[in-house]
C-alpha cells in the first residue's frame, strides 16, 4: 500500500486513498462533462475524507455527488444507500496526479 493524499483547492477537504489509481474514467454524463472530473474507484473503506461538503443529488437519487462548499472543487462521490462496493474519488486533486502517466477511460453515459 503505498497512501495517495489530495486535497482541495482551499485545503478544507482532505482526501486519503490506499493507492495511486492504475486508471481513471472521464464520463461523459450531463454532470461530469461539466465538471470534467477524472474519477478513481475505491471500496468506501478503504477512503478517508475529511473535512465538510457539500451534497449535490439529482436524478435517480442513487448517488451524492460531493464539493468543497468553499473553493467548489469536486471531491468524491458516494452511494446514498445501495452498497456499491466502490465510490468515486477526483482523481484530480490526488497529488502529483497526471493524466498523461495514467490510463484515461471513456465512459459513455451522454444519456445520463
Ligand atoms: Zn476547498
Amino acid at each position: 500500500m503505498a497512501v495517495v493524499r489530495g486535497s482541495c483547492h482551499c485545503g478544507n477537504v482532505r482526501i486519503e486513498v490506499p493507492d495511486p489509481p492504475t486508471w481513471v474514467a472521464d464520463c461523459n454524463c450531463s454532470l461530469c462533462r461539466r465538471l470534467a472530473w477524472r474519477v478513481a474507484y475505491f471500496p468506501p473503506e478503504q477512503v478517508q475524507i475529511s473535512g465538510e461538503t457539500t451534497a449535490y443529488i439529482w436524478g435517480d437519487r442513487m448517488i451524492g455527488i460531493h464539493h468543497c462548499p468553499v473553493c467548489g472543487c469536486g471531491t468524491h462521490w458516494e452511494s446514498l444507500g445501495e452498497d456499491f462496493g466502490k465510490m468515486g474519488v477526483n482523481a484530480r486533486l490526488l497529488d502529483d496526479f497526471d493524466e498523461s502517466t495514467i490510463e484515461v477511460r471513456k465512459f459513455n453515459n451522454a444519456d445520463n
